[in-house]
């Protein structure tokens, strides 16, 4: 069984020297009296959350989002596989699932309440790890719960080519809404105008001014900003807001592992405003899944949403997929495909 395991606790942006491939064998069988499901990977998923995870924290620290990894064990993250044995009553050999796996080909999966079957069989499996799994869930209810839109509105969505972002910004159209995406690259803003239907869109790299790109697309403010990266993007959008806005604080991904984090300015824009910001946990959203699942099914059925996936092949390519999230290597979501039956 070839897994990834975490070498050592990070501190700063991860490395592949932090982690190694490793093998040991596993029992392809449930253990006799033991509640628990036998996955074979097929997708490994990299979300920007793992980072959070591959560090070392003091007990009771209240910014903890889930349990560290731990030193020489696989690291853990959402995937889909195939049940191979199963003493679970709902599951059984050969069901297609998605949810909390292990970096590895094989994971004994003891907490089985992270593990759901997969619907529609008739898409790509792999968009259980994006646009129908978490980032999807993550888009969906973070835009609409915290964002509120109108028809009409003027919507602003930062690292928008990516897994959560792509989701964001058609929702956002679909919703009747005008949006404006920012990305790292020429080839994403590209991919924002001509595939997602962005009305607009700006490479925040080569841009000198981020609030003179913003008042270039959004001449009339922003009424709801979807945030992924926070920093200086936050703090532009902050003086941009129209009076009532909303800023839906999904990520921070320009500010993980820093030693010293970018110093917001603005943020008394939002007391004369009156501009909400309003933080996000995708944990408390999974109780909406199933309304989700159906409803994004239906669009990306329809054409209504276009899916762009980054897939790499083989377990051995984890490791710097995920380091690559944090300088914006990814095209799309992120998926490591290790097998793919
Ligand atoms: P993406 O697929 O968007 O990949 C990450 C992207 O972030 C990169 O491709 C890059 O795009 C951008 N990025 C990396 N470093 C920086 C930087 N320094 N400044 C600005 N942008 C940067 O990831 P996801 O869609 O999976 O996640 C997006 C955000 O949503 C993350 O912040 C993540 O933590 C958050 N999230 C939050 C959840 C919650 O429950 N609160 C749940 C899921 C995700 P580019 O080239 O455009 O810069």
């Amino acid at each position: 069984n070839k897994k990834v395991v975490l070498r050592r606790y990070v501190t700063g942006l991860p490395t592949e020297e932090d982690m190694e491939i490793v093998v040991d064998t596993i029992v392809l069988r449930v253990p006799a009296g033991q509640t628990a499901v036998l996955v074979k990977n097929l997708y490994l998923s990299c979300d920007p959350w793992m980072r959070d995870r591959m560090s070392k924290h003091d007990d009771g620290d209240p910014t903890v989002l889930a349990p560290d990894f731990v030193i020489g064990e696989a690291m853990v993250n959402f995937g889909v596989g195939k049940v191979i044995d199963s003493t679970h009553p709902e599951l059984t050999a050969g069901d297609l699932v998605w949810g909390m796996s292990g970096w590895e080909e094989y994971t004994l999966v003891t907490q089985t309440e992270y593990l759901s079957k997969i619907n529609h069989k008739e898409l790509p499996l792999s968009y259980y790890t994006g646009v129908l799994g978490m980032p999807g869930l993550t888009a969906f209810s973070c835009f609409f719960e915290l964002g509120k839109p109108k028809k009409g509105d003027f919507v602003f969505v930062s690292a928008a080519s990516g897994a959560v972002g792509q989701v964001v910004g058609q929702l956002a159209k679909i919703a009747g809404c005008f949006v404006v995406g920012s990305a790292g690259s020429d080839e994403k803003v590209s991919l924002l105008k001509d595939k997602f239907g962005y009305d607009d869109a700006f490479n925040y790299r080569s841009e000198t001014d981020l609030g003179a790109a913003l008042r270039r697309c959004l001449p009339d403010g922003i009424d709801v900003y979807f945030d992924s990266v926070g920093g200086a993007t936050l703090d532009a959008a902050l003086l941009h807001m129209r009076h009532g806005g909303r800023v839906a604080v999904c990520g921070m991904i320009s500010q993980y592992g820093l030693e010293e984090p970018y110093g917001v300015r603005n943020l008394y824009c939002i007391i004369g405003k009156t501009v909400r910001v309003e933080g996000f946990n995708v944990n408390g959203y999974f109780h909406l899944y199933t309304r989700f699942e159906e409803e994004m099914a239906g669009y990306i059925k329809d054409g209504k949403v276009t899916v762009v996936e980054d897939v790499v092949e083989g377990i051995e390519s984890a490791p710097a997929s995920l380091i690559g999230l944090f300088s914006g290597r990814n095209v799309g979501k992120q998926v490591v495909a290790i097998a793919h039956s």
